[in-house]
């Protein structure tokens, strides 16, 4: 379990390449370390968590990838997080900000570009927003950054994660982990509901309005519930209201930190038998 974090802790910018000098990412780039990128968005999460929710959760959790690689004896850095991205589902909600999506790939090429400027020939991105068009959107980004630069750039996730999305987790451009996080709930949970509460409030206790949480009534949502609210927009509104879908009140913080540790495992595992392969 986490300590509660002091507010300078929040930074997203902790143990990114934001923090270290240019000598010292040039040397990180000798030393052929591998380049670690979360890309999140500012969306609403709900009455008891922040908008950073997806920002701040793969901050976190390659934190620890970069901790688990380390000891497996392969160097890398951490990007600060891309936050800028597609909110689809979500995005007529107070806080919930829209990119279109190629500017967000307009943007990711031009600093995987930057990245294969400095040297840097490997890049490893996850996702922290479980938004399709996000996710299709990284997807593009991450295959005409490698074309353009010449940097071998994956994206990251869950077999399951990629075929949600309509990818091919046998692109190239994708790095399909071994195995996956179980979540087992008798209904849907997947935005602010049990499985992301638990996590935010394992990690980041004090920005968890966790005096809420008994408050929050499960949204009971079958599959026909969930296509209706990921048709986005007014349909979202419509089905929650509160912003959440799932069971917040069901949350615990040692679900979030066993979640987190195994995640985090996971994608380190995928991570480093990539840079075995290719060595
Ligand atoms: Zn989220």
């Amino acid at each position: 379990m986490s300590e509660p974090r002091s507010t300078e802790a929040h930074s997203i910018f902790q143990d990114t390449i934001a923090n270290m000098t240019f000598p010292d990412l040039a040397k990180a780039a000798a030393d052929r370390a591998v380049v670690l990128w979360g890309l999140g968005v500012i969306e609403q999460h709900g009455p008891h968590l922040p908008l950073g929710t997806d920002v701040y959760m793969p901050s976190e959790l390659l934190r620890r990838v970069r901790k688990i690689l380390a000891s497996k004896g392969v160097a890398s850095v951490i990007m600060p997080p891309f936050y800028w991205g597609v909110n689809q589902v979500s995005g007529l909600f107070p806080g919930s900000f829209m990119v279109r999506p190629e500017v967000m790939i307009e943007l990711m090429v031009d600093l995987i570009k930057s990245l294969k400027k400095d040297s840097f020939s490997t890049l490893f991105c996850v996702s922290g927003h479980g938004d399709a068009l996000h996710n299709r959107t990284i997807f593009d980004g991450v295959c005409r950054g490698a074309d353009e630069s010449g940097l071998s750039a994956h994206f990251v996730g869950a077999p399951s994660f990629f075929k949600r999305i309509g990818i091919d987790p046998a692109s190239p451009r994708v790095l399909p982990t071994m195995t996956e996080v179980e979540r087992n709930s008798k209904y849907f949970d997947v935005h602010a509901g049990e499985f992301e509460t638990s996590s935010m409030w394992a990690v980041y206790p004090d920005l968890v309005k966790d005096e809420l949480l008994p408050t929050l009534k499960s949204t009971d949502f079958g599959i026909e519930d969930l296509t209706e609210w990921r048709k986005g927009g007014e349909h979202a509104l419509r089905k929650t209201p509160q912003g959440y879908l799932g069971d917040p009140a069901a949350s615990s913080r040692e679900l979030g930190e066993r979640m987190m540790a195994e995640h985090a495992e996971i994608v380190a595992e995928a991570i480093a038998a990539k840079v075995a392969a290719v060595v």
